[in-house]
Formats: C-alpha cells, structure tokens, sequence
C-alpha cells in the first residue's frame, strides 16, 4: 500500500547522505519533499502540516549525534512521528464488566463490515472468548446470508432475523441478537449494520438508533484504506452522526496510497485497534503504529 510512499521518503534520505551534520538549508529541504510526498499519497492536509512541523522542529533541535549520520537522525525523527500520528502504543478492546460485551461495526457499504465481524469473532474466539454475531445489515441483498457463512467458516453463531425475530427491522433484530447473547451467555456479541455507498442521512439514523438500543462497549469504524481522500469526511460523518470509539483500517493490502490509512488517528482522534490486510479471515491482526511505520520506512 505504501510503495510510492516509503520511495518518495527513502529518496529524500538519500540526499542527506554524505552530508557530516545537519545544516537548516538541509532539514528545510527535507521537510518539503516529506511534505510532498505524504500530500502525493492523499494524507490529509491537516495532518501533513502537524507532522512537517513536528519534524522540522525536532531535526532543528536534536542534538548533533556522534552514533548517527544525519540521513540517519532524519529517518529516526520520522519514524517516531510515523509512529506518533498512527496511534502509538495500541490499546485493547474495552471488555464490558458484566458480559456479553458489545461491539457495534458501522461503515460505509463495501468497507469489509460483513468481513470483519467474521474475522474478529474468530479473533476473539482464539483468545478464548465465546462471541455470537449479529446480521442487522438488512439494507444489501445477501447481507444476512453473508454474515451466516463467513460466520460458520469463522466458527462463530450467528443470528440472523427469522420470522419472530424483527423481520426487516435492524433494530429490533440488533436488540434481540442482544438479549439472545446475554441469555446464553455469549460474552461478546458483535453487531454488523448496514451502510450505504455515499454517506446519507437515513443510514446515519439507523445506525444512531441501533446504537442506542444495543449501547456498545465499543463502536468500531470501519474504514477502507484504498478510498483515499474520502476517507476524512466518511470519518468526520460517522464520528458526528454515531460516533465511535476505535477504527478498523481493512483493504491495507490494497495498492492505493494509504492516505487514509495515515489520516484517520489524527482526523478523528480516535485509536486504530485492528487491521484487515485481506479476504480470507486469517487477515488481520491487531493494529500496530511502530509495525506500519518501519514498514513505510522500510
Ligand atoms: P460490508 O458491505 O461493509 O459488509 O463489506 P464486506 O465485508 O461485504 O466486504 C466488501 C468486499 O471487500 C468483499 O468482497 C470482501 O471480501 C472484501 N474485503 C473485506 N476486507 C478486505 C481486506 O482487508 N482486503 C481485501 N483485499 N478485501 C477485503
């Protein structure tokens, strides 16, 4: 994902080489190709201009360092910025103290909602939780079968509306996919909604209202890293119509310029707990700033 990315940063480096300390002139002209190229990969302007800043000011101080030459210095100052505008240290899930707890997804349509809940179920089952999950995307055509499937390949159950169950109404079947995992005593259930393909009113309400009849632990966004500049308003129109509490990145093994990817923390100040690098549901992991960084870096 980051290929031109960690090109474009490597090559400014590379005109420090050579150079025996760190001149002004030098740590300017750095400063702008970094700049430029983190603009190139669609990282939101804001956000360029806190991490140029940062930079220049830290490369401005540093103390003239006998271990590293200043190709060296340049590259260590950015990798702590990297690492500070991706989150930093990764925080767990937030575990409700009396089970089950609840972890709402909401997402544009096409994020990886459905992808996700699977994935993370099985997460969560290896660390030896019990998670159930729940289909209350009603809106796309084979939403809820969807959900049956991967949540079969994933291992975990899944409940889906039935006849009884809220037909047709994603609030009363997220309500009572609820109350079913605290009747048996699931420990985490996690709710799929539905989402649109541009944001809309209408999406936002139901998703504000199964919000507040299920009233998550945790509200993760999900994010697909390849939609480049949209990804700051999709996020700022979750962040103001539902909330959440963390972000999921998913497509991070896709070939857009990761802009979003590097964005979104500092948009929405909210942590990026897990990453999807993929479709089978082995793809993912927990997210790690320091991990994405040197593999900018790289
Ligand atoms: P939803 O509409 O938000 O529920 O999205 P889905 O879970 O149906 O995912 C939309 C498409 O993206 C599906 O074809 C998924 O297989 C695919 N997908 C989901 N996560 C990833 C990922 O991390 N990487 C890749 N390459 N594809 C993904």
């Amino acid at each position: 994902m980051f290929a031109n990315l960690s090109d474009r940063l490597t090559a400014s480096f590379k005109q420090l080489r050579g150079k025996g300390r760190l001149s002004e002139a030098d740590i300017d002209a750095t400063v702008s190709e970094i700049r430029r190229a983190l603009l190139d990969a669609d990282v939101a302007l804001p956000v360029v201009r806190a991490f140029a800043a940062s930079v220049r000011e830290r490369a401005k101080s540093a103390e003239v360092s006998q271990a590293l030459n200043p190709a060296q210095q340049v590259i260590k100052i950015v990798n702590a910025e990297l690492v500070e505008i991706l989150g930093g240290e990764a925080r767990d899930l937030h575990f409700a103290k009396h089970p089950p707890t609840v972890i709402m997804l909401a997402g544009l349509q096409g994020a990886g909602k459905t992808t996700l809940a699977a994935k993370l179920g099985r997460w969560l089952r290896e660390q030896g939780h019990t998670p159930m999950l729940v289909a209350a995307d009603l809106q796309r055509p084979n939403a809820v079968t969807q959900l049956q499937v991967v949540g079969e390949q994933a291992g975990v159950p899944v409940w889906a509306p039935e006849p009884g169950n809220g037909v047709g109404d994603p609030v009363a079947v997220a309500r009572s996919g609820v109350q079913q995992a605290r009747d048996k005593q699931y420990s985490v259930v996690i709710v799929d909604t539905a989402g649109r393909l541009g944001i809309d009113a209408e999406m936002m309400q139901q998703a504000a209202d199964i919000r507040d009849a299920v009233d998550p632990d945790e509200t993760l966004f999900v994010l697909d890293a390849m939609i480049g500049q949209d990804a700051v308003t999709t996020a700022n129109a979750f962040a103001e119509g539902v909330g959440f509490s963390g972000v999921v990145l998913t497509k991070l093994d896709g070939d857009a310029r990761g802009g979003a990817a590097l964005s979104v923390r500092g948009v929405t100040g909210k942590p990026v707990l897990f990453a999807s690098t993929g479709e089978k549901l082995s793809d993912f992991e927990r997210f790690h700033a320091d991990r994405m960084a040197s593999r900018i870096l790289d």
